[in-house]
């Protein structure tokens, strides 16, 4: 970033950052991955310093996740701000520790398959989620929007963090979607 910072090799040059695309292979998988580095003007030696190392494992494991058929760090950040949670409330509500998805989201580290099954079963269902929220016990810390007519039909309620303001509730509904599925419900023009 800064173009005035001094070689540590040679003290005298000043080094540019750098990235070079550079083919990396996984699995029998190509990529041509950004590789991060900086070079002096002076003695023109290249090198990786602490930023660019950790810049250059993300874009590694981002790789690898991808190969691995587990969610990048980006579709669980998504995933996460999707219901509206904090990094500390989807590590209570899905396990890992406490600095857990601040690591898989910035591909730190690899989720396992377990946790990465987990994660695409809420993605792909509100309901789960709900459920989830249930099994931690952790209703206190979302509201549930109201429930619709009596006499239509039930609408599963999900939860909505309290801790982040306004925002429309999405309605799921089981029975219809099975309806659905089996072409007895149609679109709505
Ligand atoms: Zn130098």
């Amino acid at each position: 970033m800064n173009a005035q910072e001094l070689c540590p090799i040679c003290g005298e040059g000043h080094v540019t950052d750098q990235v070079q695309m550079t083919e990396t292979q996984y699995k029998g998988h190509k990529r041509n991955l950004p590789l991060h580095f900086k070079l002096c003007d002076s003695c023109t030696s290249d090198f990786a310093g602490a930023q660019e190392s950790k810049q250059n494992r993300r874009e590694l494991m981002a790789f690898h996740k991808s190969v691995d058929g587990l969610l990048t760090g980006a579709e669980i950040t998504d995933l996460r701000k999707r219901y509206k949670l904090t990094q500390a409330q989807a590590a209570r509500l899905f396990g890992g520790g406490p600095v857990a998805f601040s690591k898989y989201e910035n591909d730190d580290v690899a989720q396992s398959e377990s946790m990465d099954t987990l994660l695409r079963l809420v993605r792909r269902s509100a309901v789960a989620f709900a459920e989830l929220v249930k099994e931690k016990c952790m209703e206190a810390e979302f509201v549930t929007e109201k429930q619709i007519a009596s006499s239509g039909p039930k609408l599963v309620r999900v939860p909505i963090n309290r801790f982040n303001g306004d925002r429309t509730p999405e309605i799921y509904n089981p029975r219809e979607f099975r309806q659905f599925a089996r072409g007895e419900v149609q679109c709505k023009p």
